[in-house]
C-alpha cells in the first residue's frame, strides 16, 4: 500500500463529502449583501430546487432573500448578536424559509464566522429541516401527532418568529381534555378507548388544518392557532366528538384557551395557563370552554395554597371564628349567632369561605375545617360560662361531604360532652344542594342529629332547584331562606316570601332571612311573621368579643334561653291572615303590643286611636278605663274562660278577642283581634 496521498484526495473528495451530507450546508459573504457562495445538494433539496441556478434565481443569491421576510430581522440581529457576545464566532438561530414550490419550512441553522485569506469574512452554516428532523424525534405513534417537548419547541420558535411582525395575528394556544377518559377505558376497553383517541385527532387535524396540533399525554390535547373563528372552530370540534358513536354515553371535551400576549413567553408556560383553565371546568357539568384570565389564575393559585396549608392554618390559628348576630324579629333581641369561618394568613392576607370552602371539598379536606369551627364555637361556650359573658345558640355550617369523610355526629358529640356545651346551644346548618346526592346517608345523620337532641336548620332555602323536594324529605327545625329573594326585592318575590314563611308555619318549620340589608326589607318580614332575621342591617360577622361590646353599646338585649321557647311558640303564628291580628305580651303588670297588622291599626284610627303607641298607653294607664277592664280580662282568658270582651270607647262599642299562644313564669303572649262593633252593624244596616 503506497503512501496516503491527501492532496490527491481532498479535491476529489471535498465537494462530494458535502454534496453527499444529510444536512445543508452554505457558504455566503459576512458583507451587506450577504452574497451566497456556496449551497449543497441537501440545501437545494429543502429549498426544493433541482440545480445551483434554480436556487441562486430562488434566492437572489442572497442569503437575506434566502429567509423568509418576516424572519430577516430577527434572525439577522440574533446571528450577530451570538457572533459578538458568544465564543468562538458561532451562532445557532431558527427561521422559516419559503420553497420553490412556495411551501413554508423552518430550518435550524449552525453558522460560524471565518476569516478566510482571500474572500475575506464568510459565514459558514450547516442547516437542518426542522420537520425532517422531528419526524423521527417525539411522535406519538398512536396518533401520529407531534409530542409535547417538540409542540414546545414549535410553538415558541414560531411565535417568536411572529413577534417581529407588526401585523401578526392574534394567536390562541388551546388545551383539551376529554372528560371521563379513563372511565371510557375501562367501561369500553383499552382499545376503543385508542380509537377514540385516533379519531379525536383526525377531527382537530381536519377542523385546525395549517396549526400544529400535539397530543401531550393520554387524553390531553394541545394547539397554536389564530384567535379569530376560535368559537366556530371549538363548537365544530366539541360536536363532531360529541356525534362519536359510544353505546350509552357521549364524549365531552374540557377545552381552556390561552390568548397569547407576550410573544416570546415559553410556549410550556403558555399552554400551561389554558391547561389551568381547562381543568378549571372540568368537574362543571355542561362547561365545555374557557379562557385563562388572570383572575382565574389567582384562584388557581390561592386553592394550591389552601389545599396545601389547612392543617398549618389551623394549628396555628389563622382560621378564625366570625359571628353573624341572629335577631328575633317580634323583639329586635339578639336570639342567636351563625358562625362563619374566616382565615386570616400572614402570607396572603384574609380569605373569605368562598375561596376556600371549595378548594377544601374538591380536596377532600372540608370536614378537618368544619370539626375545628365545632372546636372553636365549643371552646368559646365554656369561655364564656367562665367569665360570665352573655351566651346565645350558635349555628355552624356543614358540608356534604363531612358525612362522607368522616363521623361527623360523633365529633360533634364529643366535642360538646368534652367542653359542656348543652346540646340546645348548638344548632346545625345543611345547604339546601347537599341532598341532591347521599339524600339516604344524610337522611339517617339528620335523625341521629336530632336523637342527640340537636336542631337541624335547612340553610340557603331557595338558592337550589329542589328546595321543595328536600322539604318533603327531610325533617328540619329552621328554615333559612336565601337572600336571592331579597336582593331583587320587588312584588313577586315579596309574595314568594309571604309564601314560604306561611308554608313553613304549617309544615310546623321556623324561619329566619338570611342577608337582610335595610329597614324596608326588615319591616316587611317582621309583618309577614318571618321569626328571625340576620344581615348586615344588624351586623356584618365579626368576633365575638365585639358583637357583645355593640349589642351592650346599643343596650340591645341578648334573649335568655329559657325565652326562646316561648317565643318560638309565638312564631307559629300565621301573621298573613285577613283578620285583624296583634300580639300582645303581659308581664302581669304591664301590657306591651310587640305587633299589629295593618288592618289592626286602621280599626283602632277608625274607633280614634291613633297609633299602637296611643293604644298601649291606654291599656297601661291606670286611670284610663280600659285599663281595669282588661287586667280582669287578662285574667279570666289567662284561666280559659273568656275569649272576648266588649267595651265602650267615645261613641263606638268595640269587641277584643284574645287568645294564650305562650306562657312563661307568669308572662303571657296573646294574639289579639278587634271588631267595631258599632260600625259593623251600621254597615250592615246601609247594606
Ligand atoms: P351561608 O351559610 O349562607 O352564610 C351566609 C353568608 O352571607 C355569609 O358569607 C355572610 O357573611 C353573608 N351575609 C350575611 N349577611 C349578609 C347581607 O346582609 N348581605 C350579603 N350580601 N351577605 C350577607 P360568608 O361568611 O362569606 O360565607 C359564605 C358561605 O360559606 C356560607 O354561606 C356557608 O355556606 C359557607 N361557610 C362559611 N363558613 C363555613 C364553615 O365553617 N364550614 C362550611 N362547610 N361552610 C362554611
Ligand atoms: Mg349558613
Ligand atoms: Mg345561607
Amino acid at each position: 500500500m503506497g503512501k496516503y496521498d491527501a492532496d490527491k484526495y481532498k479535491e476529489q473528495l471535498l465537494f462530494h463529502a458535502f454534496d453527499s451530507m444529510p444536512g445543508g450546508v452554505l457558504i455566503y459573504k459576512a458583507n451587506e449583501e450577504e452574497e451566497i457562495l456556496y449551497a449543497n445538494h441537501a440545501t437545494l433539496t429543502i429549498f426544493e430546487c433541482d440545480s445551483f441556478d434554480e436556487f441562486m434565481e430562488l434566492s437572489e443569491g442572497s442569503f437575506k432573500k434566502m429567509v423568509h421576510p418576516d424572519d430577516i430581522e430577527l434572525v439577522e440581529s440574533d446571528i450577530e448578536n451570538q457572533i459578538i457576545t458568544g465564543i468562538d464566532k458561532f451562532d445557532h438561530v431558527n427561521y422559516r424559509i419559503i420553497t420553490k414550490n412556495n411551501k413554508v419550512r423552518y430550518l435550524e441553522d449552525y453558522g460560524k464566522l471565518v476569516e478566510h485569506p482571500e474572500l475575506g469574512l464568510l459565514y459558514y452554516v450547516f442547516l437542518v429541516d426542522t420537520d425532517i428532523k422531528y419526524l423521527t424525534y417525539d411522535v406519538d405513534k398512536l396518533t401520529g401527532l407531534p409530542g409535547q417537548k417538540r409542540f414546545d419547541e414549535y410553538a415558541t420558535r414560531l411565535l417568536k418568529l411572529m413577534s417581529i411582525n407588526k401585523d401578526a395575528p392574534e394567536m390562541v394556544y388551546i388545551y383539551l381534555n376529554i372528560s371521563h377518559f379513563k372511565i371510557i377505558n375501562i367501561k369500553y376497553g383499552i382499545e376503543r378507548g385508542d380509537r377514540i383517541l385516533k379519531e379525536v385527532a383526525s377531527i382537530l387535524k381536519d377542523t385546525f388544518k395549517n396549526d400544529y396540533i400535539s397530543r401531550f399525554a393520554d387524553d390531553h390535547f394541545a394547539l397554536l392557532t389564530v384567535h379569530e373563528g376560535i368559537k366556530e372552530k371549538i363548537e365544530s370540534v366539541s360536536r363532531r366528538i360529541m356525534d362519536i358513536e359510544l353505546i350509552g354515553n357521549t364524549i365531552e371535551l374540557k377545552i381552556g384557551a390561552y390568548l397569547v400576549t407576550d410573544y416570546n413567553e415559553k410556549a410550556e408556560i403558555s399552554v400551561g395557563y389554558a391547561q389551568i383553565a381547562c381543568e378549571s371546568i372540568k368537574y362543571q357539568a355542561g362547561e365545555h370552554f374557557i379562557y385563562y384570565t388572570e383572575e382565574l389564575g389567582r384562584k388557581i393559585n390561592l386553592q394550591y395554597y389552601v389545599v396545601n396549608n389547612i392543617e398549618k392554618a389551623i394549628e396555628k390559628g389563622y382560621i378564625k371564628v366570625f359571628y353573624q348576630p341572629v335577631i328575633r324579629a317580634l323583639t329586635g333581641e339578639l336570639c342567636g349567632m351563625e358562625a362563619l369561618a374566616r382565615w386570616i394568613d400572614p402570607e396572603v392576607g384574609f380569605l373569605n369561605p368562598y375561596d376556600f370552602i371549595s378548594a377544601l371539598e374538591d380536596a377532600r379536606l372540608i370536614h378537618k375545617l368544619d370539626r375545628y369551627i365545632v372546636e372553636e364555637v365549643c371552646k368559646n361556650y365554656k369561655r364564656c360560662v367562665e367569665n360570665d359573658i352573655p351566651l346565645v345558640p350558635v349555628s355552624f355550617n356543614l358540608s356534604r361531604l363531612d358525612f362522607v369523610l368522616t363521623d361527623i355526629r360523633k365529633e360533634i358529640d364529643d366535642l360538646a360532652v368534652l367542653y359542656n356545651v348543652p346540646k340546645k346551644m348548638l344548632n346545625i346548618e345543611i345547604t339546601e344542594s347537599m341532598f341532591m346526592e347521599d339524600a339516604s346517608r344524610i337522611k339517617s345523620q339528620i335523625d341521629g342529629f336530632h336523637e342527640s337532641g340537636y336542631n337541624v336548620w335547612m340553610d340557603d332555602f331557595g338558592s337550589g332547584y329542589s328546595s321543595l323536594n328536600v322539604l318533603k324529605d327531610f325533617d328540619f327545625d329552621e328554615l333559612k331562606i336565601d337572600m336571592v329573594f331579597l336582593s331583587n326585592f320587588n312584588k313577586k318575590s315579596k309574595d314568594i316570601l309571604e309564601s314560604a314563611v306561611m308554608m313553613a308555619k304549617k309544615i310546623n318549620i321556623q324561619t329566619l332571612a338570611e342577608g337582610v340589608e335595610n329597614k324596608e326589607q326588615f319591616e316587611f318580614l317582621r309583618s309577614i311573621g318571618c321569626e328571625k332575621i340576620q344581615g348586615y342591617y344588624f351586623s356584618k360577622p365579626s368576633p365575638y368579643e365585639e358583637i357583645i361590646k355593640n349589642c351592650e353599646e346599643k343596650g340591645a338585649v341578648v334573649e335568655e334561653l329559657s325565652e326562646s321557647e316561648y317565643y318560638d311558640r309565638v312564631g307559629k303564628v300565621n301573621f298573613l291572615t285577613d283578620k285583624p291580628l296583634a300580639i300582645s305580651e303581659d308581664d302581669g303588670k304591664h301590657f306591651r303590643i310587640f305587633f299589629a297588622n295593618e288592618l289592626f291599626s286602621e280599626i283602632l284610627r277608625d274607633s280614634g286611636v291613633q297609633s299602637v303607641e296611643e293604644a298601649e298607653r291606654n291599656m297601661n294607664n291606670p286611670d284610663n278605663p280600659i285599663h281595669k277592664m282588661l287586667r280582669e280580662f287578662a285574667v279570666r282568658v289567662q284561666e280559659n274562660e273568656e275569649k272576648e270582651m266588649t267595651y265602650p270607647y267615645g261613641k263606638e262599642y268595640m269587641e277584643l278577642e284574645a287568645r294564650v299562644i305562650a306562657e312563661l313564669n307568669g308572662r303571657y303572649m296573646y294574639a289579639l283581634s278587634i271588631n267595631n262593633i258599632t260600625k259593623n252593624v251600621n254597615m250592615k244596616e246601609k247594606i
